[in-house]
């Protein structure tokens, strides 16, 4: 275990292999020809650490204490950077709700290196919110205490729950203002500022390929790809005609098990363009996320998308296609004709049909889906879920706990055991009730068909649908403690995070429904881009 950040050994080959911008400095300007741009983070006047993941600390060989010592603590904060360190920004496009945007690029974030902790490891380390960059257009660079929280404690949230993210290793303080206009009402008012550290193999973007695509900078395309492969997909072999298409089924391939991912723990992006899709399948680039209370495949947090709502839960694994055909279409030039890259982009359907269909087995307990008659029993869930306002999370673990010897019960018996997971549980009355009462008959009736027994089913049901996810509530209760200077509730919340499957007695205060204050208010069902 190293002691310091200064130990760790940098290898810092996105700079190294591709081209940058000859010009320096921090002013806001369109970069061409380049993937990046030399950038120094711009200092902070009272760096604190609030929060760290040790968990992080470890992936990149460092002891968590090395994490807490002054110096680091500087690096973290963008005060110090390393002479083993080459930061940079990158450069990338995207489209923004279904529209090009042209330029975008890191306009707050910045790489500080690339640490290679052992044989076959890198870790890009990114700081949100160290300051303007080129790509900072008309904001500021940095990022508020409110929206950092959020991505610190949702990126470790994400990989405990098992879906694939980028990871943070720290939170820490500025000491200096924001200003943020957080309603668009025209009421900006200061508030704290923030810096995430944040680790991936890499944040390449599908825009980082869009961008020069889109200026016919064909040979950028190129040598962006080839060091993406060469680097992060070895074993595709040499970049080739060929691997470029096998690569990008491969890219299908990891953007259909993030999204799985997503809908199995009830998670919604909120922002799904395709500046925030990572090249790797991680999820990236937390904004204003939502986890799913009531089940509603038509709810989306964010309040830019609330018209079209283009993001909604229950679209996303249709948007995550639309994004991918977009990336096709920029890597046409390297593979010198759209056929294999159509190709490749089946393997995206054929992916999310078979993980959702294992997906949904296990969530039930089942070893898998019987076509058409399974089929059938999913799709009758999803109307069950929809009659009253029903709580997915705690539903998937009320249901593991009902034993198949209730599969001739009566609809009292049968419901009992699901009582929590309702809003309102009077509320489902009538014709809904007996029709919620027959769909579990029929679920119990075919788990008992499988023939598992009752605590072996449990345990399998337990182990992918978590007790505990980051509600949109409890973040806004760490926030709002966090706005008073007290983190207690930001760290406690990264602990319960780090077990979400587990049942974790004395904390089950972090597994109840949303409270009906949370309904309406602000940051915890619906949220602003504002950060
Ligand atoms: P997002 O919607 O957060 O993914 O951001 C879209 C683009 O806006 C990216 O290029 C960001 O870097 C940039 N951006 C967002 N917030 C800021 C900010 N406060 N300062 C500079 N650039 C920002
Ligand atoms: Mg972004």
């Amino acid at each position: 275990m190293l002691r310091d950040l200064s130990e760790l050994t940098f290898d810092n080959s996105f700079v190294r292999e591709l081209p940058g911008d000859p010009i320096e400095g921090n002013h806001r300007r369109q970069v061409r020809g380049a993937s990046w741009s030399r950038v120094e983070p711009t200092p902070v006047s009272e760096p604190t650490l609030v929060a760290y993941s040790r968990e992080v600390a470890a992936m990149l060989g460092l002891d968590p204490e090395a994490i807490e010592r002054p110096e680091t603590v500087a690096t973290l904060a963008g005060n110090q950077v390393l002479p083993t360190m080459a930061p940079y920004a990158a450069c990338y496009g995207g489209h923004q709700f279904g529209n090009w945007a042209g330029q975008l690029g890191d306009g707050r974030a910045i790489t500080l290196a690339e640490a290679v902790p052992r044989e076959g490891a890198r870790f890009e380390l990114q700081l949100k919110g160290a300051g303007p960059t080129p790509y900072s257009r008309t904001a500021d660079g940095r990022a508020v205490l409110r929206s950092s929280v959020r991505e610190f404690l949702c990126s470790e949230a994400m990989h405990h729950l098992g879906v694939p993210t980028t990871r943070a290793l720290s939170l820490v303080t500025t000491g200096d203002a924001v200003v943020r206009d957080m309603f668009y009402d025209g009421r900006a008012a200061p508030e704290m500022g923030a810096i995430v550290c944040r680790v991936a193999p890499t944040f390449v973007r599908f825009g980082n390929f869009e961008l020069p695509a889109s200026r016919g900078e064909d040979a950028l395309t190129k040598q962006l790809a080839d060091w993406v492969i060469r680097t992060h997909f070895p074993e595709l072999g040499e970049p080739s005609p060929e691997v470029y298409a096998a690569w990008m089924a491969e890219i299908a391939r990891r953007t259909a098990a993030m999204v799985v991912g997503w809908m199995r723990v009830g998670f919604v992006h909120g922002v799904m363009n395709t500046d925030n899709m990572s090249i790797l399948g991680l999820t990236i680039d937390y904004g204003p996320y939502g986890w799913i209370d009531d089940y509603d495949p038509d709810w989306t947090p964010n309040t830019t998308d609330a018209n079209g709502r283009r993001y909604r839960y229950g679209h996303q694994p249709r948007i995550a296609f639309w994004n991918l055909i977009r990336l096709a279409n920029a890597l046409v030039p390297l593979v010198g004709e759209p056929a294999p890259l159509e190709e490749a982009l089946d393997a995206y359907p054929a992916a999310v049909e078979r993980g959702q269909r294992e997906m949904f087995a296990a969530k039930l307990g089942l070893e898998a889906l019987r076509p058409d008659e399974d089929d059938a029993l999913v799709e009758e869930l999803f109307a069950v879920l929809r009659l009253v306002e029903t709580d997915m999370t705690i539903f998937y673990r009320r249901l593991a706990t009902l034993p198949t010897s209730l599969r001739e019960g009566a609809d009292e018996a049968v419901l009992e055991g699901l009582r929590d997971a309702y809003y309102a549980p009077d509320a489902l009355a009538g014709a809904d009730r007996a029709r919620a009462a027959a769909w579990v008959r029929r679920y119990l009736a075919r788990a008992h068909e499988d023939g598992l027994p009752d605590a072996d089913r449990r345990a399998r049901m337990d182990a992918v649908n978590p007790k505990y996810v980051l509600r949109n509530y409890l973040a806004q209760l760490a926030i709002d403690d966090a706005e008073k200077g007290d983190f207690a509730l930001v760290r406690e919340l990264l602990d319960v995070m780090r077990d979400p499957y587990g049942e974790q007695p004395g904390r089950e205060r972090f597994a109840e429904k949303r409270p009906e204050w949370a309904r309406h208010r602000a940051g915890c069902s619906m949220l602003s881009c504002s950060s």
